[in-house]
């Protein structure tokens, strides 16, 4: 059984660490510090699950490094795209101020290029649904899609997927700098409407667009 949503936000308050609020315009100073904790092949060797998680799912390609590196940072990030690493799930540590892990990002492998499969997992390591079903800790999921890109039916799977198993998930439309307003408009509609979102959140790493919108997001989560 899956606890349901509300089960797990009663299980888990959120310790959400944010970029300081009208401190500065400049969106690297956080307070908090990342740390690369470790990459799992498989559920032996997750962290022990003690803090809130949260999951960034995406098809390949689709900017999720870039997207990391613009919160967590390069140096930590970077860790996550070496060799071997890719098939794995990477955890990265949100430090408080006295150095103790508040919250857990999980980086997983991308996704997409395998055929549509009754599983969403077609083409990733076994133990990736699994994880997604059964993490206790994890509080939500960002999937991540291409704006550039018409809506994509592995990315529909996936969003069905983690409705049916009761997963919370907020869906962020990646390179949005590429495109002109008309455009943008035009395409972060038709993700909504092909998905059935309420909300898409639009960034770009490039320019660190959406970036402050997407924490002030996961602060809202929290309420
Ligand atoms: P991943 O496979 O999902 O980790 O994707 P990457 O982060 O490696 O990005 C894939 C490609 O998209 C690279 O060529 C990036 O430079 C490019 N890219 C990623 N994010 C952005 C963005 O915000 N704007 C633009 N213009 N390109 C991006």
């Amino acid at each position: 059984m899956h606890a349901s949503s509300a089960d797990r936000r009663a299980r888990y308050g959120w310790v959400l660490l944010y970029p300081e609020e009208g401190h500065s315009n400049n969106q690297t100073q956080m307070r908090y510090q990342t740390q690369f904790l470790l990459s799992a092949v498989d559920a032996a060797h997750f962290p022990s699950p003690t803090v809130p998680e949260i999951a960034f799912l995406g098809r390949s390609n689709v900017g999720k490094s870039s997207f990391l590196n613009a919160l967590v940072g390069e140096k930590a990030a970077k860790v996550s795209q070496t060799p071997g690493r890719t098939r794995a799930i990477n955890f990265f540590a949100l430090l408080d101020q006295r150095q103790q892990p508040r919250l857990l990002f999980a980086d997983l492998p991308g996704y997409g290029y395998a055929k549509i499969s009754k599983s969403i997992s077609a083409g990733w390591p076994k133990f990736i649904e699994p994880y997604l079903a059964q993490r206790e800790t994890l509080k939500l999921c960002i999937c991540l899609v291409d704006s550039n890109v018409p809506p994509q039916q592995s990315d529909g799977q996936l969003f069905d997927w983690l409705r049916h198993a009761g997963r919370e998930f907020v869906v962020v439309a990646t390179k949005i700098d590429r495109l002109s307003g008309n455009e943008r408009t035009r395409n972060l509609l038709a993700i909504r409407n092909a998905f059935d979102l309420d909300e898409v959140l639009p960034v770009s790493a490039k320019t660190g667009a959406g970036v402050k919108e997407f924490w002030n997001r996961l602060q809202a989560q929290e309420s």
